[in-house]
């Protein structure tokens, strides 16, 4: 008999998921995907949207256009999973599945830091890049600050990314010499988890740029255009920041989360604690055997780690022995 498998989440993780598994299983079986979202939405590019050299209709797809390959999209706000159920409530109904894949995302939380909403630009949201992109096109020079609230964060590299672009694109407009830039990370050196030559590397290339980078900072509010550390203050006339992070809220009763609300799930295969249910990507948290840390929040492991979850699942579903393992790649 056919079974059900349910994909939540249609970003990286999601989708890659979805395909897959449309790809490796006999028709018998449904693939269903639920996002709250109409459209898929790709954030990569964010940071070229930001310097109009990408516009925003280009980051998106319409999930619905699933349908045509045989997934089932159901655009629905996930309130919870009940494992012992093996169901997912909705605000469109309950749906029963036989094998469920999360792939939920981080929560952005910019309503953690104090001031935060009303002081700072988004630039982890379509419409929060979208805006600022509107407002650098008026932008005529004063002191831009691109600051990480906490630890962790979603992709190591995009506000680094972000400050050599528009260092690039003030140069050109002929603002730089009218701007001053400044990086704030609570992290000890610029992408730790890459290594201390890529770190070196980094500093070198911001102090070249007259990025002025402070490591170690706790941030603990926006007020009245400062950004209060706990090694002082910044002032500021644009501050652009990367938001609080949580693990999805619609998973809090699941018993499949631990510390932050990240899903617990074996590094190799992507199972939870629960037989038939796995989680990927931002979503999880994975402990890495060096430096005592997480592994990094990036569609690239989202997308492996999906890809490895369908094809077990595929296998399992087909009576043979599930022997895809996430080693990594991507890293
Ligand atoms: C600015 C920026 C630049 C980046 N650049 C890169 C890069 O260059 N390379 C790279 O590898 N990664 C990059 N990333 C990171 C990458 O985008 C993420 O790691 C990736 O999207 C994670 O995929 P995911 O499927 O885990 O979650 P997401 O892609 O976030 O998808 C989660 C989905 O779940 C849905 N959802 C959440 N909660 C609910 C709910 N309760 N009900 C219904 N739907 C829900 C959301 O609408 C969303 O569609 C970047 C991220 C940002 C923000």
């Amino acid at each position: 008999m056919g079974k059900t498998v349910l994909i939540l989440g249609g970003g990286t993780g999601g989708v890659v998921a979805a395909n897959v598994l449309r790809k490796t299983l006999g028709r018998e079986h449904r693939v269903v995907l639920v996002d709250r979202k109409e459209n898929h939405e790709f954030y990569s590019p964010i940071p070229f949207l930001l310097v109009n050299q990408r516009r925003p209709q280009q980051l998106t797809r319409k999930l619905s256009r699933l349908g045509r390959k045989g997934i089932d999209f159901w655009q629905a706000e996930v309130r919870s999973v009940n494992p012992a159920r093996s169901q997912v409530e909705t605000d469109r109904g309950t749906i029963d599945y036989d094998y469920l894949i999360i792939s939920l995302g981080a929560e952005h939380r910019p309503e953690n830091l104090p001031g935060f909403q009303e002081g700072a630009y988004n630039v982890y949201s379509l419409s929060g890049a979208s805006r600022l992109s509107r407002r650098l096109q008026q932008f005529s020079g004063g002191r831009i600050v691109i600051f990480i609230s906490s630890i962790p964060f979603v992709c190591p590299s995009a506000a680094y990314e972000i400050a050599f672009l528009l260092d690039e694109y003030l140069r050109k407009k002929g603002l730089r010499h009218r701007t001053e830039l400044s990086l704030i990370t609570p992290e000890r050196s610029p992408e730790p988890l890459a290594g201390p030559l890529v770190g070196a590397r980094l500093r070198r290339d911001l102090a070249r740029r007259y990025i002025k980078l402070t490591t170690e900072a706790k941030v603990l509010s926006l007020e009245n255009g400062r950004l209060k550390l706990d090694q002082g203050e910044v002032e500021g006339d644009l501050f652009i920041g990367v938001p609080p992070h949580r693990g999805p809220s619609a998973l809090e009763s699941s018993g499949l989360t631990g510390e932050g609300g990240w899903i617990e799930v074996d590094p190799h295969t992507l199972a939870t604690r629960v037989e038939n249910i796995f989680g990927v990507g931002d979503a999880t948290a994975i402990r890495l055997p060096v430096m005592q840390t997480w592994a990094p929040k990036s569609g690239i492991f989202a997308h492996y780690q999906a890809e490895v979850a369908a094809r077990n699942i595929a296998l399992l579903l087909s009576g043979k022995k599930p022997h895809h393992r996430f080693t990594g790649k991507g890293l």
